[in-house]
Protein backbone atom coordinates (compact mmCIF):
# COMPACT_ATOMS: atom_id res chain seq x y z
CA UNK A 1 0.00 0.00 0.00
CA UNK A 2 1.06 3.48 -0.62
CA UNK A 3 2.13 5.83 2.32
CA UNK A 4 2.19 8.90 2.63
CA UNK A 5 3.19 11.48 5.69
CA UNK A 6 3.32 14.89 6.02
CA UNK A 7 5.54 15.62 9.20
CA UNK A 8 5.93 19.36 10.44
CA UNK A 9 8.11 20.62 12.89
CA UNK A 10 5.14 22.85 15.50
CA UNK A 11 7.81 25.07 15.41
CA UNK A 12 6.04 28.39 14.35
CA UNK A 13 3.05 28.56 12.50
CA UNK A 14 1.64 26.24 9.25
CA UNK A 15 2.86 27.88 6.25
CA UNK A 16 1.48 27.94 2.35
CA UNK A 17 4.10 25.81 1.50
CA UNK A 18 3.92 23.06 4.25
CA UNK A 19 0.65 22.98 3.35
CA UNK A 20 1.31 22.61 -0.48
CA UNK A 21 3.51 19.59 0.71
CA UNK A 22 0.76 17.88 2.65
CA UNK A 23 -1.81 18.31 -0.19
CA UNK A 24 0.67 17.10 -2.23
CA UNK A 25 1.39 14.05 0.25
CA UNK A 26 -2.93 13.74 0.58
CA UNK A 27 -3.20 13.64 -3.02
CA UNK A 28 -1.21 11.26 -3.77
CA UNK A 29 -2.00 8.65 -0.79
CA UNK A 30 -5.76 9.22 -1.70
CA UNK A 31 -5.34 8.68 -5.57
CA UNK A 32 -3.72 5.09 -4.92
CA UNK A 33 -6.03 3.99 -2.40
CA UNK A 34 -3.03 4.43 0.33
CA UNK A 35 -2.78 6.07 3.65
CA UNK A 36 -2.04 9.83 4.11
CA UNK A 37 -0.34 9.63 8.07
CA UNK A 38 0.45 12.86 9.52
CA UNK A 39 3.21 13.08 12.12
CA UNK A 40 4.23 16.06 14.50
CA UNK A 41 8.37 16.12 14.60
CA UNK A 42 8.65 17.77 18.22
CA UNK A 43 11.59 16.58 19.69
CA UNK A 44 12.79 19.58 19.92
CA UNK A 45 11.35 20.66 23.18
CA UNK A 46 12.65 24.27 23.44
CA UNK A 47 11.19 25.34 19.81
CA UNK A 48 8.08 23.36 19.89
CA UNK A 49 4.85 25.19 20.82
CA UNK A 50 1.18 23.91 21.47
CA UNK A 51 -0.14 26.82 19.86
CA UNK A 52 1.91 25.72 16.47
CA UNK A 53 0.46 22.06 16.98
CA UNK A 54 -3.57 23.72 17.50
CA UNK A 55 -2.60 25.59 14.06
CA UNK A 56 -1.62 22.59 12.37
CA UNK A 57 -5.03 20.90 13.48
CA UNK A 58 -6.73 23.68 12.83
CA UNK A 59 -5.71 24.26 9.32
CA UNK A 60 -6.00 20.18 8.47
CA UNK A 61 -9.63 20.47 9.75
CA UNK A 62 -10.50 23.84 7.44
CA UNK A 63 -9.22 22.36 4.18
CA UNK A 64 -10.29 18.80 4.50
CA UNK A 65 -7.03 17.36 4.43
CA UNK A 66 -8.23 14.69 6.61
CA UNK A 67 -5.10 12.11 7.72
CA UNK A 68 -5.58 8.55 8.25
CA UNK A 69 -4.65 6.90 11.76
CA UNK A 70 -4.12 8.88 14.85
CA UNK A 71 -1.44 11.58 14.81
CA UNK A 72 2.03 10.45 15.38
CA UNK A 73 3.70 12.47 18.22
CA UNK A 74 7.45 12.03 18.38
CA UNK A 75 7.94 13.37 21.81
CA UNK A 76 6.11 10.24 22.76
CA UNK A 77 8.28 7.72 21.36
CA UNK A 78 11.79 8.10 22.98
CA UNK A 79 11.85 4.63 23.96
CA UNK A 80 11.66 3.06 20.66
CA UNK A 81 14.29 5.46 19.35
CA UNK A 82 16.73 4.88 22.44
CA UNK A 83 15.61 0.83 21.39
CA UNK A 84 17.35 1.80 17.55
CA UNK A 85 20.47 3.35 18.92
CA UNK A 86 20.91 0.84 21.28
CA UNK A 87 20.65 -1.76 18.43
CA UNK A 88 23.15 0.04 16.19
CA UNK A 89 25.41 0.54 19.34
CA UNK A 90 25.59 -3.63 20.38
CA UNK A 91 25.71 -3.86 16.88
CA UNK A 92 28.99 -1.56 16.51
CA UNK A 93 27.29 0.44 13.54
CA UNK A 94 26.76 2.99 15.94
CA UNK A 95 29.81 4.10 18.82
CA UNK A 96 30.01 6.71 21.61
CA UNK A 97 32.35 9.48 21.20
CA UNK A 98 33.75 10.49 23.92
CA UNK A 99 35.72 14.13 22.73
CA UNK A 100 36.39 16.40 25.33
CA UNK A 101 34.47 20.16 25.71
CA UNK A 102 38.51 21.28 24.22
CA UNK A 103 38.59 18.74 21.22
CA UNK A 104 34.97 19.59 20.70
CA UNK A 105 35.53 23.44 20.71
CA UNK A 106 38.94 22.78 18.49
CA UNK A 107 36.62 20.76 15.97
CA UNK A 108 34.14 23.63 16.12
CA UNK A 109 36.98 26.31 15.38
CA UNK A 110 38.15 24.78 12.24
CA UNK A 111 35.02 24.38 10.99
CA UNK A 112 34.23 27.94 11.51
CA UNK A 113 37.36 29.18 10.01
CA UNK A 114 37.77 26.60 7.10
CA UNK A 115 35.95 26.76 4.07
CA UNK A 116 36.21 23.59 3.35
CA UNK A 117 33.76 21.19 5.70
CA UNK A 118 35.89 20.31 8.19
CA UNK A 119 34.33 16.18 9.35
CA UNK A 120 34.58 14.41 12.72
CA UNK A 121 37.56 12.62 11.91
CA UNK A 122 36.16 9.54 13.20
CA UNK A 123 38.89 9.54 16.20
CA UNK A 124 36.80 7.31 18.65
CA UNK A 125 35.48 4.94 15.52
CA UNK A 126 37.50 2.28 16.78
CA UNK A 127 37.91 3.13 20.61
CA UNK A 128 38.27 0.32 22.89
CA UNK A 129 39.72 1.70 26.09
CA UNK A 130 38.45 2.94 29.50
CA UNK A 131 35.64 5.44 28.65
CA UNK A 132 36.54 8.98 30.26
CA UNK A 133 35.33 9.19 33.38
CA UNK A 134 33.58 12.59 33.57
CA UNK A 135 32.15 12.69 29.79
CA UNK A 136 28.91 11.82 28.73
CA UNK A 137 29.17 10.92 25.15
CA UNK A 138 27.36 10.97 22.37
CA UNK A 139 26.18 8.21 19.75
CA UNK A 140 27.74 8.73 16.05
CA UNK A 141 27.02 6.30 13.54
CA UNK A 142 29.69 4.59 11.35
CA UNK A 143 28.98 6.35 8.34
CA UNK A 144 30.63 4.96 5.18
CA UNK A 145 34.09 6.39 4.47
CA UNK A 146 34.06 6.91 0.90
CA UNK A 147 31.82 6.14 -2.54
CA UNK A 148 28.61 7.63 -3.57
CA UNK A 149 24.96 7.55 -2.14
CA UNK A 150 22.97 8.04 -4.70
CA UNK A 151 19.39 7.86 -4.75
CA UNK A 152 16.39 8.44 -7.76
CA UNK A 153 14.32 11.08 -6.73
CA UNK A 154 10.78 11.48 -8.39
CA UNK A 155 11.10 15.01 -8.94
CA UNK A 156 15.09 15.54 -9.07
CA UNK A 157 15.57 12.05 -11.04
CA UNK A 158 18.85 10.84 -10.00
CA UNK A 159 20.68 12.23 -7.22
CA UNK A 160 24.18 11.62 -6.18
CA UNK A 161 26.12 12.89 -3.01
CA UNK A 162 29.96 12.15 -2.67
CA UNK A 163 30.45 11.02 0.78
CA UNK A 164 33.57 12.24 0.73
CA UNK A 165 31.85 15.65 0.43
CA UNK A 166 29.19 15.44 2.65
CA UNK A 167 29.18 12.68 5.13
CA UNK A 168 31.23 12.23 8.54
CA UNK A 169 30.21 10.21 11.34
CA UNK A 170 27.52 12.06 12.60
CA UNK A 171 25.58 12.52 15.77
CA UNK A 172 22.62 10.29 16.28
CA UNK A 173 22.11 10.77 19.99
CA UNK A 174 22.86 13.62 22.57
CA UNK A 175 24.90 13.21 25.45
CA UNK A 176 21.89 13.30 27.43
CA UNK A 177 20.59 10.51 25.10
CA UNK A 178 17.82 12.34 23.18
CA UNK A 179 18.14 11.24 19.23
CA UNK A 180 18.68 13.51 16.67
CA UNK A 181 16.60 14.59 13.73
CA UNK A 182 17.82 12.63 11.18
CA UNK A 183 17.51 9.40 13.19
CA UNK A 184 14.23 9.45 14.04
CA UNK A 185 12.84 10.64 10.87
CA UNK A 186 13.91 7.27 9.23
CA UNK A 187 12.85 5.37 11.81
CA UNK A 188 9.50 6.58 11.65
CA UNK A 189 9.52 6.58 8.44
CA UNK A 190 10.20 3.13 8.70
CA UNK A 191 7.98 2.00 11.47
CA UNK A 192 4.97 3.88 9.83
CA UNK A 193 5.47 1.98 6.72
CA UNK A 194 5.79 5.12 5.07
CA UNK A 195 6.49 4.59 1.45
CA UNK A 196 6.96 7.83 -0.59
CA UNK A 197 8.33 11.15 0.98
CA UNK A 198 7.29 13.65 -0.77
CA UNK A 199 8.97 16.95 1.36
CA UNK A 200 10.62 20.24 0.49
CA UNK A 201 14.04 20.68 -1.31
CA UNK A 202 15.82 21.86 1.71
CA UNK A 203 15.39 18.41 2.99
CA UNK A 204 17.74 17.22 0.15
CA UNK A 205 20.98 17.30 2.08
CA UNK A 206 18.90 15.64 5.15
CA UNK A 207 18.30 12.51 2.66
CA UNK A 208 22.16 10.78 2.35
CA UNK A 209 22.34 10.83 6.02
CA UNK A 210 18.86 8.84 6.13
CA UNK A 211 19.61 6.72 3.41
CA UNK A 212 22.84 5.90 5.94
CA UNK A 213 20.48 5.19 8.89
CA UNK A 214 18.47 2.82 6.42
CA UNK A 215 20.90 0.91 5.58
CA UNK A 216 22.81 0.56 9.00
CA UNK A 217 19.07 -0.86 10.62
CA UNK A 218 18.12 -2.76 7.47
CA UNK A 219 15.21 -0.97 6.72
CA UNK A 220 13.31 0.08 3.22
CA UNK A 221 14.32 3.10 1.86
CA UNK A 222 11.67 5.14 0.67
CA UNK A 223 10.96 6.93 -2.29
CA UNK A 224 11.86 10.82 -2.07
CA UNK A 225 10.11 13.29 -3.98
CA UNK A 226 12.20 16.70 -3.15
CA UNK A 227 9.76 19.68 -3.97
CA UNK A 228 11.30 22.85 -4.82
CA UNK A 229 10.79 25.58 -2.92
CA UNK A 230 8.30 28.92 -3.26
CA UNK A 231 10.21 31.42 -3.97
CA UNK A 232 8.52 35.38 -3.84
CA UNK A 233 8.16 37.29 -7.05
CA UNK A 234 11.79 38.68 -6.86
CA UNK A 235 13.03 34.86 -6.81
CA UNK A 236 13.81 35.32 -3.19
CA UNK A 237 12.47 33.03 -0.10
CA UNK A 238 9.41 33.45 0.63
CA UNK A 239 9.05 35.60 3.66
CA UNK A 240 5.80 36.65 5.52
CA UNK A 241 5.96 40.15 3.86
CA UNK A 242 5.21 38.40 0.77
CA UNK A 243 2.45 37.04 2.69
CA UNK A 244 3.72 33.93 3.46
CA UNK A 245 0.81 34.17 5.95
CA UNK A 246 -0.01 31.33 8.37
CA UNK A 247 -2.72 28.98 6.06
CA UNK A 248 -5.31 30.35 9.15
CA UNK A 249 -4.79 33.74 8.33
CA UNK A 250 -5.99 33.16 4.41
CA UNK A 251 -9.50 32.22 6.38
CA UNK A 252 -9.59 35.51 7.46
CA UNK A 253 -8.96 37.44 4.45
CA UNK A 254 -11.83 35.52 2.81
CA UNK A 255 -10.30 32.62 1.26
CA UNK A 256 -11.68 29.77 0.42
CA UNK A 257 -9.77 26.05 1.28
CA UNK A 258 -11.02 24.98 -1.96
CA UNK A 259 -8.97 28.23 -3.56
CA UNK A 260 -6.19 28.02 -1.56
CA UNK A 261 -5.75 24.11 -2.47
CA UNK A 262 -6.21 24.93 -6.07
CA UNK A 263 -4.08 27.58 -5.95
CA UNK A 264 -1.30 25.50 -4.18
CA UNK A 265 -1.88 22.79 -6.40
CA UNK A 266 -0.75 24.72 -8.93
CA UNK A 267 2.06 26.37 -7.57
CA UNK A 268 4.60 23.59 -8.63
CA UNK A 269 2.33 21.55 -10.66
CA UNK A 270 0.59 22.11 -13.90
CA UNK A 271 -1.73 19.98 -15.55
CA UNK A 272 -1.69 21.31 -19.16
CA UNK A 273 -2.67 25.03 -19.12
CA UNK A 274 -5.55 24.08 -16.79
CA UNK A 275 -6.21 26.69 -13.95
CA UNK A 276 -9.06 25.31 -11.83
CA UNK A 277 -9.31 21.95 -9.98
CA UNK A 278 -11.75 20.61 -8.18
CA UNK A 279 -10.25 18.19 -5.09
CA UNK A 280 -11.96 15.28 -7.55
CA UNK A 281 -10.05 16.81 -11.09
CA UNK A 282 -6.40 17.27 -7.97
CA UNK A 283 -6.92 13.17 -7.25
CA UNK A 284 -7.26 12.19 -10.95
CA UNK A 285 -4.44 14.49 -12.43
CA UNK A 286 -2.10 15.16 -9.79
CA UNK A 287 1.10 12.85 -9.96
CA UNK A 288 4.62 13.66 -7.77
CA UNK A 289 6.38 13.09 -10.83
CA UNK A 290 5.20 15.28 -13.01
CA UNK A 291 6.09 18.61 -9.83
CA UNK A 292 7.97 21.38 -11.57
CA UNK A 293 12.11 21.22 -10.98
CA UNK A 294 12.28 24.60 -10.85
CA UNK A 295 11.19 26.68 -8.04
CA UNK A 296 7.66 28.36 -8.53
CA UNK A 297 6.93 32.07 -7.96
CA UNK A 298 3.98 33.05 -5.11
CA UNK A 299 1.74 35.47 -6.74
CA UNK A 300 -1.36 36.14 -4.60
CA UNK A 301 -2.95 38.07 -7.09
CA UNK A 302 -3.12 35.08 -8.91
CA UNK A 303 -5.04 33.50 -5.12
CA UNK A 304 -7.95 36.30 -5.32
CA UNK A 305 -8.26 35.34 -8.92
CA UNK A 306 -8.66 31.70 -8.01
CA UNK A 307 -10.88 32.90 -4.90
CA UNK A 308 -13.02 35.31 -6.81
CA UNK A 309 -13.79 32.07 -9.82
CA UNK A 310 -14.76 29.62 -6.93
CA UNK A 311 -17.30 32.27 -5.09
CA UNK A 312 -18.89 32.49 -8.52
CA UNK A 313 -19.27 28.83 -8.85
CA UNK A 314 -19.47 26.88 -5.61
CA UNK A 315 -22.61 25.41 -4.62
CA UNK A 316 -24.94 27.90 -3.46
CA UNK A 317 -25.32 25.39 -0.39
CA UNK A 318 -21.61 25.79 0.12
CA UNK A 319 -21.33 29.22 0.19
CA UNK A 320 -23.95 29.21 2.69
CA UNK A 321 -22.21 27.06 4.94
CA UNK A 322 -18.73 29.48 4.53
CA UNK A 323 -20.98 32.18 5.32
CA UNK A 324 -21.82 31.23 8.53
CA UNK A 325 -18.27 30.09 9.71
CA UNK A 326 -17.97 33.71 8.98
CA UNK A 327 -20.63 34.85 11.05
CA UNK A 328 -23.40 34.99 8.67
CA UNK A 329 -26.37 32.58 9.34
CA UNK A 330 -28.59 32.60 6.17
CA UNK A 331 -30.26 29.96 7.85
CA UNK A 332 -33.35 31.89 8.58
CA UNK A 333 -33.68 34.10 5.60
CA UNK A 334 -35.67 33.00 3.08
CA UNK A 335 -33.88 34.30 -0.04
CA UNK A 336 -30.64 33.04 0.77
CA UNK A 337 -30.37 31.70 -2.42
CA UNK A 338 -31.19 34.50 -4.62
CA UNK A 339 -29.33 36.91 -2.47
CA UNK A 340 -25.56 34.19 -2.89
CA UNK A 341 -26.73 34.18 -6.84
CA UNK A 342 -26.90 37.86 -7.18
CA UNK A 343 -24.08 38.61 -4.62
CA UNK A 344 -21.42 36.19 -5.75
CA UNK A 345 -19.90 37.85 -9.00
CA UNK A 346 -19.40 40.86 -7.34
CA UNK A 347 -16.96 39.52 -4.57
CA UNK A 348 -13.47 38.65 -4.21
CA UNK A 349 -13.66 37.06 -1.07
CA UNK A 350 -16.07 36.07 1.68
CA UNK A 351 -15.39 39.16 3.76
CA UNK A 352 -16.74 41.25 0.61
CA UNK A 353 -19.55 38.84 0.58
CA UNK A 354 -20.41 38.95 4.05
CA UNK A 355 -20.27 42.39 3.88
CA UNK A 356 -22.93 43.17 1.12
CA UNK A 357 -25.02 40.31 2.03
CA UNK A 358 -25.42 42.17 5.42
CA UNK A 359 -26.35 45.51 3.81
CA UNK A 360 -28.78 44.17 1.80
CA UNK A 361 -30.33 42.05 4.80
CA UNK A 362 -30.21 44.44 7.52
CA UNK A 363 -31.56 48.21 7.43
CA UNK A 364 -28.90 50.22 6.95
CA UNK A 365 -27.56 51.42 10.33
CA UNK A 366 -26.22 54.74 8.08
CA UNK A 367 -26.05 56.29 5.15
CA UNK A 368 -23.23 56.82 3.21
CA UNK A 369 -22.82 60.86 3.46
CA UNK A 370 -21.55 61.27 -0.73
CA UNK A 371 -24.38 59.66 -1.97
CA UNK A 372 -26.77 61.58 0.63
CA UNK A 373 -25.16 64.83 -0.66
CA UNK A 374 -25.78 63.90 -4.33
CA UNK A 375 -29.02 62.32 -4.62
CA UNK A 376 -31.53 63.34 -1.51
CA UNK A 377 -33.48 66.69 -1.63
CA UNK A 378 -36.41 67.70 -0.86
CA UNK A 379 -37.86 66.43 -3.94
CA UNK A 380 -36.39 63.31 -4.22
CA UNK A 381 -37.80 62.32 -0.93
CA UNK A 382 -40.84 63.51 -2.08
CA UNK A 383 -40.87 60.89 -4.69
CA UNK A 384 -39.48 58.79 -2.27
CA UNK A 385 -42.87 58.89 -0.23
CA UNK A 386 -44.93 58.80 -3.22
CA UNK A 387 -43.10 55.44 -4.41
CA UNK A 388 -43.64 54.11 -0.64
CA UNK A 389 -47.53 55.18 -0.36
CA UNK A 390 -47.70 53.42 -3.85
CA UNK A 391 -45.89 50.04 -2.35
CA UNK A 392 -48.03 50.21 0.94
CA UNK A 393 -51.22 49.41 -1.52
CA UNK A 394 -49.84 46.51 -2.95
CA UNK A 395 -49.98 42.85 -2.02
CA UNK A 396 -47.75 39.80 -3.47
CA UNK A 397 -45.57 42.11 -5.02
CA UNK A 398 -42.82 39.07 -5.08
CA UNK A 399 -40.24 38.83 -7.96
CA UNK A 400 -37.61 41.28 -9.51
CA UNK A 401 -40.36 41.38 -12.56
CA UNK A 402 -42.98 42.53 -10.07
CA UNK A 403 -41.28 45.43 -8.77
CA UNK A 404 -39.73 46.83 -11.88
CA UNK A 405 -43.49 46.63 -13.37
CA UNK A 406 -44.32 48.95 -10.21
CA UNK A 407 -41.54 51.09 -10.53
CA UNK A 408 -41.65 51.39 -14.62
CA UNK A 409 -45.97 52.07 -13.68
CA UNK A 410 -44.99 54.29 -10.84
CA UNK A 411 -42.60 56.50 -13.26
CA UNK A 412 -45.10 57.01 -15.93
CA UNK A 413 -47.90 57.85 -13.67
CA UNK A 414 -45.31 60.57 -12.27
CA UNK A 415 -43.54 61.47 -15.24
CA UNK A 416 -40.02 60.66 -13.72
CA UNK A 417 -36.77 58.77 -15.00
CA UNK A 418 -35.48 55.49 -13.37
CA UNK A 419 -32.32 57.47 -12.26
CA UNK A 420 -34.46 60.12 -10.30
CA UNK A 421 -35.98 57.29 -7.96
CA UNK A 422 -32.90 54.36 -8.64
CA UNK A 423 -30.01 56.14 -6.28
CA UNK A 424 -32.86 57.63 -3.50
CA UNK A 425 -34.29 53.73 -3.03
CA UNK A 426 -31.32 52.34 -3.03
CA UNK A 427 -30.01 54.72 -0.13
CA UNK A 428 -33.21 53.98 1.76
CA UNK A 429 -32.32 49.92 1.24
CA UNK A 430 -28.55 49.23 1.17
CA UNK A 431 -27.33 52.90 3.00
CA UNK A 432 -25.32 53.91 -0.18
CA UNK A 433 -26.00 53.92 -4.05
CA UNK A 434 -23.94 51.38 -4.74
CA UNK A 435 -26.03 47.93 -4.97
CA UNK A 436 -26.64 44.96 -7.73
CA UNK A 437 -29.67 45.20 -9.93
CA UNK A 438 -31.85 47.61 -7.90
CA UNK A 439 -34.77 45.70 -9.10
CA UNK A 440 -33.56 42.25 -7.59
CA UNK A 441 -32.60 44.06 -4.33
CA UNK A 442 -36.27 44.71 -3.66
CA UNK A 443 -37.28 41.41 -4.47
CA UNK A 444 -34.78 39.83 -2.06
CA UNK A 445 -35.36 42.87 0.47
CA UNK A 446 -38.99 42.15 0.20
CA UNK A 447 -42.28 44.51 0.23
CA UNK A 448 -42.36 44.73 4.15
CA UNK A 449 -38.95 46.02 4.86
CA UNK A 450 -38.60 48.11 1.44
CA UNK A 451 -41.73 49.71 2.75
CA UNK A 452 -40.00 50.09 6.71
CA UNK A 453 -36.46 51.22 5.16
CA UNK A 454 -38.21 53.79 3.06
CA UNK A 455 -40.00 55.31 5.68
CA UNK A 456 -37.05 55.20 7.98
CA UNK A 457 -35.25 57.36 5.56
CA UNK A 458 -37.64 59.84 4.76
CA UNK A 459 -38.30 60.19 8.42
CA UNK A 460 -34.72 60.91 8.77
CA UNK A 461 -35.01 63.56 5.86
CA UNK A 462 -32.20 64.80 4.32
N1 LIG B 1 9.93 18.28 10.17
C1 LIG B 1 10.45 18.71 8.91
C2 LIG B 1 9.99 20.12 8.62
O1 LIG B 1 9.04 20.58 9.20
C3 LIG B 1 10.04 17.81 7.77
C4 LIG B 1 10.76 16.54 7.74
C5 LIG B 1 10.47 15.67 6.56
O2 LIG B 1 9.49 15.91 5.85
O3 LIG B 1 11.22 14.71 6.39
O4 LIG B 1 10.56 20.77 7.78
Amino acid sequence: MLVTRFAPSPTGYLHVGGLRTALYCYLWAKKNDGKFLLRIEDTDLKRNSQEAVIAIKEAFKWTKLSHDEKIIYQSKRSDIYKKYIQQLLNEKKAYYCYMSDEEKNELHERQKNNKERTKYDGRYREFNGTPPANIKPVVRIKAPLEGQISFIDGVKGEVKFDVKNVLDDFVIARDDGTPLYNFVVAVDDSLMGVTEVIRGDDHLSNTPKQIVIYNALKLNIPKFYHVPMILNQNGKKLSKRDGAMSVMDYKKDGILPEALLNFLVRLGWSHGDQEIFSMNEMLEFFNPNDINKSASAYNIEKLYWINAQYIKTLHVSRLIEVLKEYGLDLSGFEKSEALIDLLRDRAKNINELKDIANSIINEPTNYDQKAVEKFLNVDTLEILRAFNNELKTKKNIILADDFKNVVNGFLKNHNLKLKQLAQPIRIAIVGSAISPSIFDVLSIVGLKNIIKRVDNLCKRGV
